[in-house]
């Protein structure tokens, strides 16, 4: 499937939908959100460097958006995302909730799952809790940008009880819909499949959630972590590890990325289709690309061998 925003085939000539958020193309040197809203796309044609296309579906990696990289956005995270949605886009982010998340029964212990189930026993904060994609429940580490998602009116929650996604316009149904505990990264293979673009916010590319689907891609499994079912009994759900190594994708991704300022913060778009295909191709060949500077880290060790040894 490759469709645009409003589900005409995607081509062609393609408008500007960054560009209205960066400040020297108001002529204003300004970043209020409510300007960045109003800015006409034709004062941006002149800095074609800024622009991705109208309609262009975003995301943006752990922790996703440094709302204080901008300086100040008046409006705050709200008018972010009201900008976006101003331009036909439709906005994408995870909302991950280990609130939910609950130590592993001892019947399902897989090897090989990034943790040592005799050091800990596992996360205590989701007994007796079942997850809901009703649920606005967010962890406080995942930023403003994805909180204001979670809020929007009408916006879509992934039925994932510690690695959701949730959008908001046109796609959002779309890209959100198809996403269960047993298929984590399935918003993001919509979001690759609409032809969409990652926006790192002025986070790094160790930020970029969508490597952990080109670590599938490349044949990996993912980690393997436990919450309530709707019946209020454990279940095994998927989840990402380490992505504190992802930086190292830098040589590999930046041939794909347009940069631009956006008051005081560095933007980063990155296509996603192949950006995941790339990244995909350098895990392949070099494996520890992935791996972070903790020589004992489990999780990293464990993805470089592929992952659970899970009988699923
Ligand atoms: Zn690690």
């Amino acid at each position: 499937m490759k469709v645009s925003h409003d589900g005409r085939p995607s081509g062609g000539r393609r408008a500007s939908v960054l560009a209205p958020l960066v400040p020297y193309c108001t002529k204003t040197r300004r970043y209020r959100a409510r300007t960045i809203a109003r800015t006409n796309e034709r004062d941006c044609r002149r800095h074609p460097q800024c622009c991705a296309g109208r309609g262009a579906i975003w995301t943006a990696g752990l922790p996703h958006a440094s709302l204080g990289s901008f300086g100040w956005v008046e409006g705050g995270a709200q008018a972010m995302v009201a900008a976006f949605l101003a331009e036909a886009c439709t906005v994408i982010v995870p909302t991950f909730s280990w609130g939910f998340a609950v130590p592993p029964p001892a019947s399902d212990r897989p090897a090989r799952n990034g943790w040592d189930y005799d050091e800990f026993p596992g996360p205590a904060a989701g007994l007796g809790r079942v997850y809901n994609p009703s649920s606005n429940e967010i962890d406080r580490d995942m930023g403003a940008v994805p909180a204001a998602v979670l809020l929007w009116p009408g916006r879509w929650r992934g039925d994932h009880p510690l690695s959701s996604f949730s959008a908001a316009g046109p796609l959002a149904g779309v890209l959100i819909s198809a996403q269960r505990p047993w298929d984590v990264w399935a918003p993001l293979r919509a979001l690759v499949e609409a032809g969409g673009s990652v926006v790192l916010m002025g986070v790094g590319f160790d930020s970029m959630t969508l490597l952990h689907l080109a670590e599938q891609m490349a044949g990996r499994k993912p980690f393997v972590r436990w919450a309530n079912g709707p019946d209020g009994r454990p279940m095994g759900v998927q989840v990402g590890g380490c992505s504190n190594g992802f930086h190292k994708f830098e040589p590999v991704l930046r041939p794909l990325t347009t940069s631009c300022r956006v008051g005081n913060s560095l933007w980063q778009v990155v296509p996603a289709r192949q950006a995941v295909e790339q990244a995909a191709a350098a895990i392949r060949k070099r494996p520890r690309i992935t791996h972070c500077a903790a020589p004992g880290c489990g999780r990293c060790r464990d993805a470089v061998l592929g992952g659970p040894i899970a009988p699923r």
